[in-house]
């Protein structure tokens, strides 16, 4: 059995006791694996007021001196990759491969920020192109806006708290960081690393706890001057009801849709669809869930795609060769059984899976589906994905974004008129041409339309939501 980590809150540089224990276990095994206190709501001031004291200490940093913190974060993150990618895999359930590829993903996104760092800037505005801009000289420069309450899921326990906390401090901002209760140790790993670095104190504040309490006593508090949040729409649509004037960053779900023309290459798409639909058992805001093929190519890549799921290696996610581990808790898993059964019961069919044993939900693949089941309609969050046949491309894009959602949605097709057709009917953040919607490089912008979201994440666009123009006008003496 391995140590239990008995971590605490991190408030103004120190690690403190707070309310009663919070318990983190292995999403696979079930055994305590750490503890930490949740906050209460003195804690919550506390932190609040020790980032809204270390504002001007960072707002006065120079850039050169915040890269460097951020690029010797990254350092000791490589440093410690095995450590991290091994909490990551027991405390989400996350196969350690693709454990491994997020730590790998968190170390670009700080060093990401530490180059973006340097290049923070504003631009002049030639004021005289209007009358009364005559004989005045005009620029712009980006201020960091002070406290930044970020509130974090579980589904990536280090990478979804670097693409806040990195951009976070390159704009010259603190954070008080909330992470998903679920998965808390990570996040205490990278504060240890935020702290080695040279972060100075009160910089960075760690709480923990519910997010109906902790979380809501953060997002509300006067002294936060913004909230950056990745979860589900419904805390995000709460969220947004009560953080008062603030700017507020919300990454929320999606529907994630695919669509097959027939000049695709199958075994590639099949192949590629399997990994995205089932990598981190599908909870993944981006997830492979809704895949259109055109009818002439619909058997044979169905044919395809039910082989490559049956391929995955279900199991425990410290064990190198499995692919697919639990799901997050057993509610969860239980959730997506009776979505399928629903499912089932309305006529779809189910070509592999179906399968569950406690946490555990083996890749499903289900035909015949229609567009009002929830396996269709809402966000899966599970290894399920659903084949659907349609009559042509346009059917094809018709159907892909008739979704109240809409942050990234793939196509593959060598069809140059296609892809501009699609990229013109897709109203999502993110289209991704022959690959699947799970591509991401943690510098582009993303983010989601419709119930998908507010803003952009990216770091460079993260540190734009992250600061306030301030604009200077200078009258030009005779
Ligand atoms: P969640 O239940 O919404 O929780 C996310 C975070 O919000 C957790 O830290 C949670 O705390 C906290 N929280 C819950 N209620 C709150 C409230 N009333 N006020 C303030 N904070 C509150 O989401 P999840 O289950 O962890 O993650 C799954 C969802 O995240 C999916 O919908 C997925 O699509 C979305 N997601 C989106 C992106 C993206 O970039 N667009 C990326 C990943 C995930 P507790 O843990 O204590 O409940």
């Amino acid at each position: 059995m391995a140590a239990v980590l008995e971590a605490k809150l991190l408030i103004d540089g120190r690690w403190v006791d707070g309310g009663p224990p919070v318990e983190v276990r292995n999403k696979y095994s079930g055994e305590v694996i750490g503890t930490l206190p949740a906050a209460r709501r003195e804690d919550v001031d506390a932190a609040v007021a020790a980032a809204a004291r270390a504002a001007a200490v960072m707002a006065e940093m120079p850039a050169h001196r915040r890269s460097e913190i951020l690029s010797r974060t990254a350092a000791l993150i490589r440093e410690r990759r095995d450590e991290f990618a091994r909490t990551i895999a027991a405390e989400a359930g996350k196969a350690l491969k693709y454990a491994r590829a997020e730590v790998d993903r968190g170390i670009m996104t700080f060093t990401i920020a530490a180059e973006e760092a340097r290049r923070l800037h504003g631009e002049t505005v030639p004021l005289d192109a209007v009358p009364a801009g005559e004989g005045y000289f005009g620029f712009w420069i980006r201020r960091p806006v002070g406290v930044v309450a970020a509130i974090s899921p579980f589904n990536f326990p280090l990478n979804l708290v670097a693409h806040k906390v990195a951009p976070a401090l390159a704009a010259g901002n603190t954070v008080v960081l909330k992470p998903a209760t679920a998965t808390p140790l990570t996040a205490v790993n990278l504060c240890r690393a935020l702290a080695e670095a040279g972060l100075p104190g009160g910089a960075i504040n760690l709480i923990v706890g519910p997010g109906s309490t902790v979380g809501e006593w953060l997002v509300t508090h006067p002294q936060v001057a913004k909230v950056t949040f990745t979860g589900s729409p419904a805390v995000g649509e709460r969220i947004m009801s009560i953080a008062g004037i603030k700017k507020v960053t919300l990454e929320l779900g999606n529907t994630s849709p695919v669509i097959i023309a027939p000049d695709a290459d199958l075994d590639f798409v099949a192949k590629r669809c399997a990994v995205g639909a089932y990598y981190n058992s599908g909870q993944v805001c981006i997830s492979v869930q809704r895949i259109y093929s055109e009818r002439k190519v619909y058997e044979p890549f169905t044919e395809r795609f039910v082989q490559a799921s049956r391929a995955m290696v279900v199991g425990d996610p410290l064990d190198e060769r499995v692919d697919v581990g639990p799901m997050i808790d057993v509610r969860e898993a239980e959730r997506i059984e009776g979505w399928v059964q629903e499912a089932m019961a309305g006529g779809a069919r189910v070509l592999t899976g179906g399968k569950r044993d406690g946490a555990v939900y083996w890749p499903t693949v289900l035909s015949e589906v229609k567009p009002e089941m929830k396996v269709v309609a809402q966000e899966t969050f599970a290894p399920v994905a659903s084949v659907i046949a349609t009559d042509d491309f346009e059917d094809a894009l018709r159907q892909a974004d008739a979704t109240e959602y809409g942050l990234q949605a793939a196509v593959f097709t060598r069809d140059i008129s296609r892809i501009f057709q699609a990229v013109r009917r897709l109203n999502f953040g993110g289209v991704i041409i022959n690959d699947t919607p799970v591509f991401r490089a943690d510098h582009m912008p993303y983010g989601g339309m419709r119930r998908s979201g507010i803003g952009r994440e990216g770091v460079r666009y993260a540190m734009e939501e992250m600061t306030n123009i301030q604009m200077v006008v200078i009258r030009l003496a005779d």
